[in-house]
């Protein structure tokens, strides 16, 4: 391509934190782009809305058609302290001016110590801890379950209904969607059992109802993962993995007293529970990890996504004695814990120390609380609104057979799209509509924006 971009403010002008159409959305350019792009581009990659970027932060997604899109997606969870944070860049910027990268494995820099230092630190259990870094989730995940099987020596994985754990080939087996993300790409590694969770709406089992009680419903499901246990040989397992609210499967708490009662379950058969907070941690649900609302320490915990404000970097932090069981040179990657990525990290680190993310995530839900609540109450559609923090979701749903309802999130979120408003949708039949705003985002650009969600569903429901 050798046309020129439409030019884009200096960097250092800040973006302004408002709505703007100029075009229709996608506009001509980004139309134009995409089709480019289809010429280039495989096909197995998905677009949620198919509109190229010139800038964004705050809460403001700009495009190359000059549209001012309000960001509810965070880039899947990731930008939580915005696209183009301060602290991020000047980390960054500093240390792209010394050096890019050594790979750890070969000489070492001390922002890859300080790292796990603060992870240390502050993920939940005060036992001694030691982290690993790495780059993608995905990677995180499958680190955790070799660290797992050099731990226990044993080779089964517990994994759950509606779990997420990435697109590599051992995570794919872990993931409960068949489509997109295990279709055509058998066969999957064998050693990873499938349990149920305590999904409170159950959807999809028929089982259960609304009128279940959140004790029976983690009753239920803890029964289950008992059986299961019991199936394959409860020793047989080195780990069971689990979100502790399931992302991509549709946002769902579990029923209370479910993890914690996982975690009993775990101790009594020498099970290392790993909890996968690549999507919910970082601050997400108003607490730096969403464990910490179930009162319940992982021996091993995972951080990613919102981890270093749009870096790639990962991490596995466990108990010491875990931790250590792998021999030296077990771990690695040629770009785990790349110095950018770490100094991004360091920054974000800083965010939560002398700012108010955790404070903003709980707004967050309360002023989107105050916004939908009565549309929920009064329209037959939304099944559900839940959430945590900053972590939300709307379910749709037949109100009387509570039938997955995926074409009114898709209209709803096509809605959306047109007026400005990026939202994503999730769930294991796609009918919810997941809402995941920059912990800094306005509060009323927030208000805005949940506005024309607000409106979508009155219309849809009409
Ligand atoms: C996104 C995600 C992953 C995978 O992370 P990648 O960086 O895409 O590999 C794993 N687990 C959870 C819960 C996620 O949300």
């Amino acid at each position: 391509m050798t046309e020129k971009l439409s030019p884009s403010p200096a960097a250092d002008e800040a973006l302004p934190q408002s709505r703007y159409l100029a075009t229709e959305v996608p506009g001509p350019r980004s139309q134009q782009l995409h089709a480019d792009r289809a010429s280039q581009v495989t096909a197995g990659f998905g677009t949620a809305l198919p509109v190229f970027v010139s800038r964004a932060d705050g809460g403001i997604i700009e495009d190359v058609d000059g549209n001012r899109l309000i960001d509810f997606a965070s880039g899947i969870a990731v930008t939580s302290v915005g696209a183009a944070n301060r602290r991020v860049r000047e980390r960054v910027t500093a240390q792209l001016q010394r050096f890019t990268h050594t790979c750890f494995m070969v000489t070492e820099y001390e922002s890859f110590t300080e790292v796990c230092r603060w992870l240390n630190a502050n993920t939940p259990g005060s036992f001694d801890k030691r982290t690993a870094l790495f780059t993608t989730g995905a990677e995180a995940v499958e680190n955790a379950v070799k660290i797992a099987r050099s731990a226990t020596g044993r080779p089964n994985v517990l994994v759950f209904d509606e779990g997420y754990h990435g697109r590599t080939l051992m995570t794919m087996a872990m993931t409960a969607k068949e489509n997109p993300y295990r279709l055509n790409f058998g066969p999957m590694p064998t050693e990873f059992v499938r349990a149920a969770s305590a999904n409170p709406l159950r959807l999809e089992s028929g089982e259960g109802s609304r009128e279940d009680s959140a004790d029976e419903v983690a009753a239920r499901a803890l029964a289950s993962v008992e059986e299961t246990l019991a199936e394959h040989g409860a020793d047989s397992f080195a780990a069971m993995v689990i979100e502790p609210i399931q992302g991509e499967g549709g946002f769902v708490v579990p029923a209370p007293g479910f993890i914690a009662g996982l975690r009993e379950i775990a101790d009594r058969y020498g099970i290392v529970l790993v909890l996968d907070e690549i999507q919910a941690g970082m601050g997400r649900t108003g607490a730096l990890y969403a464990s910490e609302h179930e009162g319940v320490a992982a021996d091993i915990i995972l951080s990613a996504k919102a981890l270093a404000g749009g870096l790639p970097l990962s991490a596995v932090t466990g108990r010491t004695d875990l931790m250590n069981t792998v021999h030296p040179g077990g771990l690695g990657g040629t770009y785990a814990g790349n110095p950018l990525a770490c100094e991004a990290a360091l920054a974000v680190f800083e965010e939560f120390e002398d700012g108010s993310l955790l404070a903003n995530a709980q707004m967050i839900e309360d002023v989107a609380t105050q916004v939908l609540a009565d549309v929920v109450e009064q329209t037959s559609i939304v099944a559900q609104f839940r959430g945590r923090g900053a972590m939300l979701a709307l379910e749709f749903a037949d109100a009387q057979t509570l039938k997955p309802r995926p074409d009114l999130a898709k209209k709803i979120s096509d809605h959306c799209h047109a007026q400005g408003v990026l939202t994503l949708t999730c769930g294991t039949h796609g009918n919810v509509i997941r809402l995941l705003p920059p912990l800094v985002i306005d509060e009323s650009l927030l208000r805005e924006g949940l506005n024309v969600l607000r409106a979508a569903i009155l219309d849809a429901a009409a």
